[in-house]
């Protein structure tokens, strides 16, 4: 059984193993420790909220990892306590997530103001995000200020981190191409800046010419607003070039909107997404789970299949099985 008064009472004081356990509560699947932890996250709701959340994505190779163990040093440098999370829905065929692996951040692993933490490994996209939100709260309850949300240049997972955060890093590689077709397909509705990678060395002038032709890109493509328009940096996790200008554009977006109190309104925002979003996961699960439904849906959606059924009584059966 455990102490939920104690293991508040030892996240608040910033004991490590206190949160690494706190976590793994969360990310239980036995109902008794999420319950636990639901209670536990409950009263450290009022101290956690207070960090700067910022996800990070882009395809394999583009140099997240380096590029996090560089910024999350030199933010550690600055004094702030950085967490490092990765959502990462694959890890459950893989068996293990290659995000948010340490030995992929050889610093932050081994720097005492650096916590990191993997991808839970269980459940859909929308139960890893979930469970990741939970993990967030409980790394600013100890005093984390800094929360980086690693995830891969894939559509649904970013939509999920951009819900999660307050402001959503690009990653991109200097020789754009294909990276520009990307920028169409929807990361310009989310993406609050891009920043070109591997900006070193032989790399230096593509990265720039990639950052000048992002930048046109996003002059047709984004959303116009008075209060933010996506800035394109180059950078290199390799040297630690440009991270400092990168990171001030965080901050200063964070003073902008927060002046506003538009960070707060995204916030709640995001709590009403997450709602219904844990609503859906929770029926989907009985969908799958339910003993009766389970024996029943085939046999439905076989004679639906076969022309026998309408879609219609069928819905209804499952909706009324579901008791809707
Ligand atoms: P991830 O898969 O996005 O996490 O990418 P990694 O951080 O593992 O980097 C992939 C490869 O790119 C590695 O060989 C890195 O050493 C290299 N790399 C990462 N960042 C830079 C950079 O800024 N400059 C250069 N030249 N190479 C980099």
């Amino acid at each position: 059984m455990v102490d939920v008064a104690a293991l508040e009472d030892a996240i608040l004081a910033g004991e490590r193993a206190a949160l690494a356990r706190a976590i793994t509560l969360a990310e239980s699947r036995r109902a008794d420790h999420r319950e636990q932890a639901h209670r536990l996250i409950q009263r450290l709701l009022p101290h956690a909220g207070g960090a700067n959340r910022v996800g990070i994505t882009g395809v394999p190779g583009v140099g997240k990892s380096t590029v996090i163990d560089a910024l999350g040093t030199y933010l550690t440098g600055l004094g702030h306590k950085v967490a490092v999370l990765a959502v990462d829905p694959s890890s459950t065929r893989s068996g293990g997530s290659i995000l948010g692996d340490k030995t992929r951040m050889a610093r932050l692993a081994v720097d005492p103001n650096a916590y990191i933490r993997p991808s839970p490994s269980s459940g859909t996209l929308g139960g890893v995000a979930a469970k990741t939100r939970e993990t967030m709260l409980l790394c600013e309850a100890a005093g984390f200020d800094v929360i980086l949300v690693e995830t891969v240049g894939v559509g649904q997972s970013e939509t999920a981190v951009a819900d999660l955060t307050d402001f959503f890093l690009v990653l991109m590689l200097p020789n754009a191409g294909d990276e520009l077709q990307g920028i169409k397909k929807g990361i310009v509705e989310i993406a609050d800046m891009i920043a070109v990678n591997k900006a070193d060395g032989a790399g230096a002038n593509a990265a720039r010419a990639a950052a000048a032709q992002y930048r046109s890109a996003l002059h047709i493509l984004a959303p116009s607003s008075s209060l933010w328009s996506t800035p394109v940096v180059t950078i290199s996790g390799l040297t630690g070039d440009g991270l400092d200008a990168m990171w001030s554009k965080v901050e200063d977006h964070r003073a902008r909107l927060g002046a506003k109190g538009l960070i707060a309104e995204k916030r709640r925002r995001q709590d009403v997404k997450w709602m219904w979003a844990m609503v859906e996961d929770r029926l989907q699960a009985r969908l799958r789970h339910d003993p009766a439904l389970k024996a029943r849906t085939p046999m439905l959606e076989a004679a639906v299949g076969a022309g026998e059924l309408s879609p219609t009584l069928a819905a209804d059966e499952i909706a009324k099985a579901l008791g809707l």
